[in-house]
């Protein structure tokens, strides 16, 4: 469908009315294995010879639209569900990496992310060295030759970041390594990682893409452009499986060789599969998914604007305000929005921080981002609450620090609410 339009993609890409019973909306597949027509097919499909449904671990066909309608948005081959953000980072890295391997992450990054890659990648021993996203040679730095890959959100969590994505992407192409970025905050509305030289996206779905609140998710999208067997570096991918009489992933599936690597071994394997209907709650929320990102990005600078006039507010960190220093970022990478999750801080510091997430009425007090509802959270007290003070401060979550995730409802109302609260 690549000549379509991006809204019309998020409608309809991926699906069609169901061939068995004319349904227009894709139905919930709620099966957990599919019967084979005869051996010889059944045992096809084991050997990967043909593509086809055989348990709902490795493949749905509900979930197969949510997958197809991702990549077709972030102009990927192919793409891979997973139960959530993390399980689709855990699936990419499991992919990719041997015992003893390195890989590059930019330190801002969602806390969740520093967690799973400084801690519990580590008992896999695979080991994160840190960089600065926004300054791409601060990855160069980095390399080593143990390093398999670079990763860094398109726009970082918590503080609103917009990565250098063109400047880490030449890095990545210079040590032989695939760039991968998660796509969540920027969604493909406002950044497609895969034009600045991404060569895997990752997405948390349970955010803007599914966009309600409703469903945890995950999304891996392959762009189809790196070379595996250059380097020798990714055996998962270029040597013979025996778990399949001997295949080679990337001879036989080329350009998609990675999802199908990454199903037919790691969610084969790991089993963080995605449950139909959250698959269907996430595609029913991509069908808005432009219309509700220009409205979080349209209201997020208005909130914005105002804070930054607001006497109670020590600093805002959205890189929509001309006055920001990645402002020049915010243009050259996502000109639609600079998206609608940032961070302000308070000059009365950790109290007052804590005083108006107790006193807000339409914003949430909640952990998430991208939902129609607006959201916020003192990180200092409960997401990065886990680290270190150093490394709270390192990925922008010091204890003055609140982060909204700006909502779809009247602006004059969220400015209305903040307004009450601040006191
Ligand atoms: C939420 C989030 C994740 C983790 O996703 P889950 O769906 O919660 O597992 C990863 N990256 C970013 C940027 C996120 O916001």
């Amino acid at each position: 469908m690549a000549e379509y339009g991006f809204d019309t993609l998020a409608v309809h890409a991926g699906a069609q009315p169901d061939p068995a019973t004319g349904a227009r909306i894709t139905p919930i597949y709620q099966t957990s294995a599919y019967v084979f027509d005869n051996a010889d097919q059944a045992a096809a499909l084991f050997n990967l010879q043909v593509f086809g449904n055989i348990y709902s671990r490795i493949m749905n066909p509900t979930v197969a639209v949510m997958e197809e309608r991702i990549a077709a948005l972030e102009g990927g081959t192919a793409g891979l569900a997973a139960a959530s953000g993390h399980a689709a980072q855990h699936l990419v890295f499991h992919t990719l990496m041997e015992p003893g391997g390195e890989f590059i992450s930019a330190r801002q990054l969602y806390g969740g992310s520093v967690n799973q890659f400084g801690q519990a990648f580590a008992k896999y021993d695979w080991h994160v060295r840190w960089a600065d996203a926004t300054e791409a040679d601060s990855f160069a730095r980095q390399v080593t030759d143990k390093t398999r890959a670079i990763f860094c959100e398109s726009i970082a969590n918590p503080g609103g970041v917009i990565s250098d994505l063109e400047g880490i992407a030449r890095v990545a192409e210079q040590a032989g390594v695939p760039l991968i970025v998660d796509n969540t905050l920027a969604s493909p509305y406002l950044i497609r990682p895969i034009e600045w030289g991404a060569h895997i996206v990752v997405h948390s779905a349970t955010k803007f893409l599914g966009g309600h609140g409703n469903s945890l998710a995950g999304a891996i999208v392959e762009a189809g452009t790196f070379d595996w067997a250059k380097s020798g570096k990714y055996p998962t991918l270029t040597d013979e499986n025996p778990s399949y009489h001997g295949i080679r992933f990337y001879e036989t599936f080329g350009d998609f060789a990675f999802c199908v690597a990454a199903r037919a071994l790691s969610l084969r394997d790991v089993g963080s599969c995605l449950a139909p209907q959250n698959a269907v709650l996430v595609l029913t929320g991509i069908e808005t998914l432009p219309l509700r990102m220009k409205r979080h990005c349209e209201n997020a600078l208005a909130v914005a604007e105002w804070l930054a006039r607001d006497q109670r507010v020590a600093w805002v960190n959205y890189a929509g305000l001309e006055s920001h220093p990645l402002y020049p970022a915010h243009r050259k990478y996502c000109p639609k929005g600079a998206g609608s999750v940032y961070t302000f801080g308070l000059r009365g510091g950790f109290d007052a921080g804590m005083n108006l997430v107790n006193r807000v009425r339409i914003f949430s007090h909640l952990a998430n981002i991208g939902d129609t509802r607006s959201l916020i959270i003192h990180p200092a007290s409960t997401t990065h609450r886990q680290l270190s003070d150093e490394d709270r401060i390192k990925t922008g979550a010091g204890p003055e620090v609140v982060r909204l995730s700006v909502g779809i409802e009247d602006v004059k109302d969220l400015i209305a609410d903040l307004d009450q609260a601040m006191g």
